[in-house]
């Protein structure tokens, strides 16, 4: 009897080290790793020792005898895995990471940001150099996209931030909450007490349709309803009103049906998630009863994940549609095995009336080959225009229009940014030597938790090079000083840019 990768898997690739048989597939270097969205036990190779559920920081691996329910489909999604892409006959090259002999004193690093890339970055820090870090972060909490990005119904995943804790507590790491770079302090008052400083903000600007009523009420990011949900500060508990019918969700990634599932979910299994107090009031007063997700692609082009796919069609009491006609039955009837469309193979394709009320019961529509044109409403929006393959236009009624079209970088103030990709310009994270940059700051906005391990790996490789070849220039000051600066900052409510909010320079990011 084997183990199988489930659902919360985040491809951290821990269970790979840990695995003595090499069964766990595709490996960091083999071809694939990257692109699937779990990574899978070959179970013709597995011999049940259990090394990869211990290593596991999210506790994804399981043994087939002991998957029920919606796991259950992944003894199968594991064993055809190796069907389609045969194991390697070999293990793939070990990689040792580079360390820093121990300099005379030890080096002072910063790190900007709490979220996965900045906990893998720390890890590797701890690990590969005796250096000092000042952790930094804006929100009272550390986390980021793990504490208020990844949905509340997903607490597997955000056990991650268990292990980031462990190096976040340790004692060469000292974290300044609450304090925000380019508001607070500047690139400059951490370069004057640090030897470098690594950038981990992540992507923080949501994209914009621009389209006319975009504005309207009613209308909002769904990064900021993840952030409700999960109790963000600069959301407010009362941002979302969910008095309405129907949501359309523009964009069809995997936040797209976070969303969904959140929207269209029993409240009663999100209570004890983690859920935001405000968020599960409002879900349980909800009104909403179908949700609408629009890709602007055809369906084998959608953007969301097997896993994350299946968690919408495994929710109890949530039908699932497609709406289309014979062209959309047949895209979806001949796509080939591994194609997003494949998966739609079992679900109804029928048109949906869209000048009637939803039914009774819960209801996902999947509309695809369709764009928002433009959102309508006195007051609020009440109708979302899209475009539509056969009649040209059609307007859906709808109380919500959640935008889940990715999100893009925001500018640093003090460091180089390119706006068309929304990422601080960097070669091998290096944006300079001194400054460097992990994450999705660095690389763009995809991604699963588990991609910023290699990443911060890289990134700390160029951190050390500059080092050794004497490259960082000492800080004039130390630790304390830094922290009675930031204490100062923060408390007397000294500001550098008095007038510039998170709003405003998420606005500089927007494209
Ligand atoms: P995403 O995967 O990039 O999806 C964005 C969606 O928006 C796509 O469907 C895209 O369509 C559409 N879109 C973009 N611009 C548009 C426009 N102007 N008009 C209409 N549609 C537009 O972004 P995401 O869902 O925010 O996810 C970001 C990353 O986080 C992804 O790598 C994702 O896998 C990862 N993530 C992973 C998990 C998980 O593993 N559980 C959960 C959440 C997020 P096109 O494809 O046509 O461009």
């Amino acid at each position: 009897m084997a183990y199988a990768i489930t659902q919360s898997c985040c491809t951290d690739t821990a269970c790979v080290s840990a695995c003595p048989v090499n069964c766990i597939h595709p490996a960091p270097g083999e071809p694939g790793f990257g692109s699937t969205d779990i990574l899978h036990v070959d179970p013709g190779a597995c011999i049940d020792c259990g090394a990869c559920a211990d290593a596991c920081p999210v506790d994804a691996v399981l043994p087939v005898d002991q998957l029920s329910g919606p796991q259950a489909v992944y003894a199968e999604r594991n064993r055809q895995y190796f069907e389609r892409e045969p194991a390697p006959s070999s293990a793939p090259a070990p990689r040792f990471p580079r360390s820093l002999p121990a300099p005379a004193a030890a080096l002072r690093i910063a790190v900007v940001g709490t979220g996965p890339a900045a906990g893998y970055t720390v890890r590797s820090l701890l690990r590969c150099t005796d250096a000092e870090i000042t952790v930094i972060d804006r929100n009272p909490v550390p986390g980021g996209l793990i504490r208020f990005g990844v949905a509340p119904d997903h607490p597997a995943t955000k056990r991650i931030s268990d292990s980031f804790a462990v190096s976040y507590r340790h004692p060469r790491v000292r974290m300044h909450l609450g304090a925000d770079v380019g508001r607070d302090i500047s690139h400059q008052d951490i370069a004057e007490h640090h030897h470098a400083v690594v950038y981990a903000t992540g992507a923080d600007g949501a994209r914009t349709l621009d389209i006319p009523g975009e504005d309207l009420p009613g209308s909002i990011a769904a990064t900021d309803f993840l952030g409700w949900c999960n109790a963000l500060p600069r959301i407010p508990p009362a941002a979302i009103d969910l008095s309405g019918e129907r949501a359309v969700v523009v964009g069809n990634g995997n936040v797209a049906l976070d969303v969904a599932r959140l929207l269209l979910a029993d409240p009663g299994t999100l209570a004890g998630t983690g859920i935001a107090e405000h968020a599960l009031t409002a879900l349980r007063a909800s009104t909403v009863s179908e949700v609408v997700v629009i890709g602007r692609r055809g369906p084998a082009d959608a953007a969301y994940s097997p896993k994350e796919f299946l968690a919408v069609t495994q929710m109890p009491g949530v039908r699932v549609v497609v709406d289309g006609d014979a062209k959309v039955a047949d895209e979806i009837a001949t796509a080939g095995d591994g194609s997003p469309a494949a998966l739609l193979r079992d679900l109804p394709v029928e048109p949906v009336d869209w000048a009637a009320s939803p039914g009774t019961g819960r209801r996902l529509v999947l509309r695809f080959h369709s764009a928002p044109l433009a959102a309508r409403g006195s007051g609020r929006i009440e109708v979302v225009h899209v475009s539509d393959r056969h009649t040209g236009t059609r307007d859906i009624p709808a109380s919500l229009l959640i935008r889940s079209i990715g999100s893009h970088g925001v500018p640093v103030p003090g460091l180089p940014f390119d706006g068309d990709s929304g990422v601080i310009p960097n070669a091998g994270g290096r944006v300079s030597p001194g400054t460097y940059v992990v994450g999705w700051a660095k690389r763009g906005a995809t991604g699963g938790i588990g991609t910023n391990r290699d990443c911060a790996a890289e990134t700390v490789d160029s951190l050390i090079d500059d080092a050794a070849a004497g490259l960082l220039t000492a800080p004039d000051r130390g630790a304390r000083a830094f922290s009675r600066l930031i204490r100062r900052r923060t408390r007397t409510g000294t500001r550098l840019h008095p007038r510039r909010d998170h709003r405003q320079i998420a606005e500089q990011g927007r494209r």
